[in-house]
C-alpha cells in the first residue's frame, strides 16, 4: 500500500507546488486506497471530473492544468465522503440505470446492474405478449406498431428503477410503485418528473400489496425486494451495509421473508396469465420457483441467469385462480 502523506489535500495545507489535475489524481487514489476503497483510482477519476466538469477522458487533456482554489474546494468534501466509504453513487448523486441516468441518495439502494436484467426478462415477456400474432399480415417489411398498453406493479420501488426503465423501453402504458420508505418515494417521485413520466407512474407509500386496491389487476407484477440474510449481513462491503438503508437488503433470518409474502400474494394483483418476476439472492432460486410450483397457482416458471451467470431472478404466470388477497 502506498504512503499517504500526513498533510495534503483534504486538510487543504498551503503548498508550494500547485495541484494540477495529475497530481490531485494520483494523491486522491492513494489516500482513497489506504482507506480501504477498492476501485480508488476510478473512484478519484470520477470525483475529479465531477467536480471539473469533464468526462474522465476530457481530463487527460489538462494533466498538467492547476485546479482553481474554487474547485480544489469544492473537491475536498466530495473526497472525504469517499473515503469515510460512502459510495461513489450518493457522493456524485446519480447512476446510470440501462438506458436511463437516474438520482441517487442515502435512503435510496442504488440500483444494481443484476437488477437490469430483472428488467430485460420481463421486456421480453411484455414484447412476446404485444407481439403480432402468427399469421397477421403486417405488410411486407412493415412493423406492426405495438401497442403500449400494458400495466406494472413494482414493488419496492426504490429510486423507481425498474419501473421508470420498463415505462421508458416497453409496451408499458402505466406503472405504480410501492414502497414503506419515504425517502424512498420521494427520490422515485424525483426521477419520474424528471423523465416527464407523472402521468404514467403512480407512487403509493405502503407494505407489500396493501397499497393495491382489492379490484386492482396488473399484467406484470415486479420486484426486487430486499433478499439479504442474516448470515450474509457480515460478507457485505461497508459501503452497503454501513450506507444503504437496512430495510432495502435484509429480508429476515434467510432472506425469504418479503419473497415469501410476495408469492403468496401477488396472484391477486394479476389478471390470468400475468407475469410474476422476483430478483432473488444467491443460492435462493430454487427455493422461491418451489414457492411458485407449491401452491400449483403460477404456471410456467423459470429462473434465469443475470450476465455474471448467476440464478438471480425467477418469474411465473398467474393461473387465473380466483383467490382473494390476503386470504
Ligand atoms: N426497486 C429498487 C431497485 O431495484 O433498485 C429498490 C430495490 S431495494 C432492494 C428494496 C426496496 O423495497 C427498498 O426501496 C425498500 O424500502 C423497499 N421495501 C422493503 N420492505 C418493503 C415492504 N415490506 N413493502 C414495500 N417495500 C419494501
Ligand atoms: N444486490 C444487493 C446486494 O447484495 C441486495 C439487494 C437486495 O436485497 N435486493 O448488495
Amino acid at each position: 500500500m502506498s504512503a499517504v502523506p500526513a498533510r495534503g489535500l483534504p486538510e487543504a495545507q498551503p503548498q508550494s507546488e500547485p495541484w494540477t489535475v495529475l497530481r490531485t489524481m494520483l494523491w486522491s487514489a492513494d489516500y482513497l486506497k489506504a482507506k480501504g476503497v477498492e476501485s480508488a483510482r476510478l473512484d478519484a477519476e470520477y470525483l475529479l471530473a465531477h467536480v471539473l466538469g469533464l468526462g474522465r477522458l476530457e481530463m487527460y487533456l489538462q494533466h498538467e492544468r492547476p485546479l482553481t482554489s474554487r474547485e480544489l474546494d469544492e473537491f475536498r468534501p466530495l473526497l472525504k465522503r469517499r473515503a469515510k466509504r460512502e459510495p461513489l453513487q450518493y457522493v456524485l448523486g446519480r447512476q446510470a440505470f440501462r438506458s436511463l441516468d437516474l438520482k441517487v441518495g442515502p435512503g435510496v439502494l442504488i440500483p444494481r446492474p443484476e437488477t437490469e436484467q430483472l428488467v430485460q426478462v420481463v421486456l421480453e415477456w411484455a414484447r412476446a405478449e404485444r407481439a403480432t400474432p402468427v399469421g397477421v399480415d403486417v405488410g411486407a417489411g412493415r412493423a406492426r406498431p405495438e401497442p403500449a398498453d400494458l400495466t406494472g406493479l413494482d414493488v419496492g420501488t426504490g429510486s423507481g428503477a425498474i419501473a421508470l426503465a420498463l415505462l421508458t423501453e416497453g409496451p408499458f402504458e402505466r406503472f405504480v410503485g410501492t414502497d414503506v420508505s419515504a425517502a424512498a418515494l420521494g427520490l422515485a417521485a424525483l426521477n419520474r418528473d424528471a423523465l416527464g413520466l407523472n402521468e404514467r407512474l403512480e407512487l403509493r407509500a405502503g407494505g407489500l400489496l396493501e397499497p393495491v386496491q382489492s379490484e386492482e389487476r396488473f399484467d406484470v407484477v415486479v420486484s426486487n425486494p430486499p433478499y439479504v440474510s442474516e448470515q450474509d449481513r457480515g460478507a457485505l462491503a461497508p459501503e452497503i451495509v454501513d450506507w444503504e438503508p437496512a430495510e432495502a437488503l435484509f429480508g429476515g433470518s434467510d432472506g425469504l421473508s418479503v419473497i415469501r409474502s410476495l408469492v403468496a400474494g401477488a396472484g391477486a394483483c394479476l389478471r390470468p396469465g400475468g407475469l410474476l418476476a422476483l430478483e432473488v439472492g444467491l443460492g435462493q432460486a430454487k427455493a422461491v420457483a418451489a414457492l411458485m410450483e407449491a401452491g400449483g397457482l403460477y404456471r410456467e416458471v423459470q429462473i434465469r441467469r443475470d450476465l455474471a451467470g448467476k440464478e438471480r431472478i425467477v418469474a411465473a404466470t398467474w393461473s387465473g385462480s380466483n383467490i382473494e388477497r390476503g386470504a
